[in-house]
């Protein structure tokens, strides 16, 4: 599933092949946005501007119009140079935007939709962010812990990091992974959370999503002596039952929080 990290990196590499260039090209390949003329009515228009928030994109024209997406559990956004295999069956695109060197392709959905630039800033999905994890600049701490205190304190730690609310561009690989950097069991009230320690989440986990951001996805684990086994691993993501890599300890797996979504934790180094 697409977390901050993934999204801000797709809005590089589709800010990079849209914004200033001439648009050849735009299509709504699914029977749903047939009646919605976006082809029309983006006709000779250009990209100003391709913004990540949280896990949103948004794609601004210089018409006032803005598409937003949000890929959820497995959309994906690609740029392919002209002429290149997509490698996924045409079916699955929802829009292509197409340049003199580049074909921009939204997958599977499944949130795409186009909106008045006012529209876009007043929609409550985005209007309701809270700090972004992922964003340049200073991250606001001082707005994160405020959200965290006003949220219902008796709600697990791990589940509070998932609400876009609380903090933006948190997934459930990078919950799991925050958690375990910071030492804190995932489980844990809020309110036995101290802000020391809701920060020491935050802070182990931006720099690297930022990189991730740049770079594609990285893993949290270094291993002192990689090898190409060990590539692309975590310190617990999806690793339920084997040897936590710092302690040895079994790493434990449970289901939390509203959506149910699975987190992973270290018995014994998270308290
Ligand atoms: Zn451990």
């Amino acid at each position: 599933m697409p977390e901050g990290d993934t999204v801000h990196n797709a809005a590089r590499r589709v800010g990079a092949a849209l914004v200033g260039k001439e648009i050849l090209a735009l299509e709504t390949p699914q029977p749903r946005h047939a009646l919605d003329r976006w082809p029309q009515r983006l006709a000779g228009r250009r990209v100003r501007s391709v913004e990540a928030r949280g896990k949103h994109m948004l794609v601004r024209f210089d018409c006032g119009l803005t598409l937003h997406s949000h890929l959820r559990m497995g959309g994906s956004w690609r740029v392919f140079r002209l002429g290149e295999r997509w490698r996924r069956s045409p079916r699955r695109a929802w829009l292509v935007i197409r340049t003199p060197e580049h074909e921009v392709v939204q997958f599977d959905g499944p949130v795409l939709e186009l909106l008045t630039d006012a529209r876009a800033r007043s929609d409550p999905r985005i209007a309701s962010l809270g700090p972004d994890i992922v964003a340049a600049g200073e991250f606001d701490e001082v707005a994160f812990l405020g959200r965290l205190r006003e949220d219902d304190q008796t709600r697990p730690f791990g589940d509070a990091l998932l609400d876009q609310r609380n903090v933006a561009g948190i997934g459930n690989i990078w919950k799991s992974e925050a958690c375990f950097m910071a030492g804190v069991d995932p489980s844990r009230a809020l309110g036995d959370v101290r802000d020391e320690e809701a920060l020491a989440a935050v802070r182990a986990a931006r720099p690297l999503m930022r990189l991730s951001a740049e770079r594609g996805r990285i893993a949290t684990w270094r291993p002192e002596r990689p090898s190409a086994a060990a590539a692309g691993r975590d310190w617990v993501y999806d690793r339920a039952g084997r040897p936590c890599r710092r302690c040895g300890a079994p790493i434990a797996a449970r289901r939390q929080g509203e959506a149910g979504r699975t987190t992973f934790w270290c018995p014994r180094c998270q308290s």
